[in-house]
């Protein structure tokens, strides 16, 4: 009985990783009556960072995930053309594909840190919000610098989704303010885990010296004794004797961000990153890093869908070797970015094929994906590892 319990438990897991698949890859029509109808009971999309939601106004309330049955959440992207659609049976949430259902689903609740104020009046919706289950993010500053002068990653729509008078977040965000954040998720959510990203400067070591002040601001008012339980993406800073401050200050895994393979890929998406900090400079830094660490705490992550996936694969193994380990998100078209309307989206073969590679790369290695199937939303990293799929 126990084990018939088991047995069905793995099978729905493995199905909601496929379902998972489809989702990631095609994207899901918009079904604004769905949405109107429970407004504030999901976690709403929170414009911070990027929006792969096409013809959606940002200003109508739309879930940013959905989690399946057996704790797998997925990132929820809008496309008009997706084969997949929501609705609503009777009050269970279910996912068809050209009509066939696929699966039931739930949406994520709203955090409760987003009831609150800082002490400055800001709203902390402005500031941060939960990614996946409980993984608490914000973008230190949601910008990026090397957009303003044309050298902005070729996937990306930061300067579009945010840089704008009336943008629902707060562009630089104050130590302070994190702070006052943080203790409010440690005190009303549940968090396991922490995501703090950039963007990037032109000065990295301006860069650098922002994620720091915000790391020590926070670091004691999250529920780790001290620790950044999670991932601090940056750029490594010009000055290399920097780099210890992360291992200092309790970061647990400090990741530089290569997103394709090799180097001339590198050069062309990430002209910002290659121009302003470069490759070499970032594998030096890796180095460094791992020196302090040891091997399988410090991460990297690529973007799946840009390069051919013998590329990617290429770099996964290059980056283990230099024992950091290798992650990917799935390349979704973003509104306003270069490749936006260029590049067409990967396929299921490519993903299965590159998170396989993945998988065998953490087995050989003993290295672990980044979190879980209930926070990495936009990759299947888990499931694969998981031998879900
Ligand atoms: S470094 Fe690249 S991906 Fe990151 S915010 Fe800047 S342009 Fe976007």
């Amino acid at each position: 009985m126990y084990e018939d319990i088991i047995l069905t438990t793995e099978n729905r897991r493995r199905d909601s990783a496929r379902v998972k698949l489809k989702l990631l890859v095609h994207g899901v029509q918009d079904n604004p009556e769905l949405f109107q109808s429970l407004s504030f009971k999901f976690k709403e999309e929170h414009y911070a960072y990027d929006n792969g939601n096409w013809g959606v106004d940002k200003n109508r309330l739309v879930p940013t995930e959905l989690i399946l049955p057996g704790n797998i959440v997925s990132k929820v992207h809008f496309r008009p053309d997706s084969p997949i659609s929501m609705r609503n049976d009777g009050g269970l949430l279910i996912i068809e594909e050209a009509g066939r259902v696929l699966s039931d689903f739930e949406f994520l609740p709203r955090p409760r840190f987003w009831d609150y104020h800082t002490s400055l009046g800001t709203t902390t919706k402005r500031l941060a919000q939960m990614y996946g289950k409980n993984c608490l993010n914000f973008n230190i500053f949601s910008g990026c610098q090397y957009h303003d002068t044309g050298f902005g990653c070729q996937f990306c729509s930061v300067t579009s989704t945010v840089t704008r008078k009336d943008s629902s977040v707060v562009i630089k965000k104050s130590p302070s303010e994190l702070a006052e954040v943080c203790d409010f998720a440690s005190k009303h959510d549940q968090i396991d885990h922490i995501i703090i990203t950039g963007g990037s400067y032109i000065d990295s070591d301006r860069e650098f010296d922002a994620h720091m002040a915000v790391i020590r601001a926070i670091r004691h008012k999250l529920p780790w004794d001290g620790r950044i339980r999670g991932n601090v993406s940056l750029m490594p800073p010009q000055t290399e004797s920097k780099l210890i401050e992360l291992y200092q200050e309790g970061v647990d895994h400090p990741s530089f961000n290569l997103e394709v393979w090799p180097q001339t890929a590198f050069e062309k998406v990430c002209s910002g990153k290659s121009h302003y900090v470069g490759f070499s400079k970032i594998i030096k830094s890796f180095e460094i890093l791992v020196h302090h660490y040891g091997a399988g705490r410090v991460w990297c992550n690529f973007v799946a869908g840009l390069v051919p996936v013998e590329d990617l694969m290429k770099g996964f193994d290059a980056i283990a070797e230099m024992g950091v380990i290798p992650g990917a998100n799935i390349f979704h078209p973003e509104v306003g970015s270069h490749l936006g309307n260029t590049l067409s989206r990967p396929n299921e073969d490519f993903i299965i094929r590159a998170y396989s590679h993945a998988a065998d790369v953490y087995h050989r290695f003993g290295y672990k994906p980044f979190f879980n199937t209930a926070i990495l939303r936009n990759s299947l990293a888990n499931e694969v590892y998981e031998g879900l799929i």
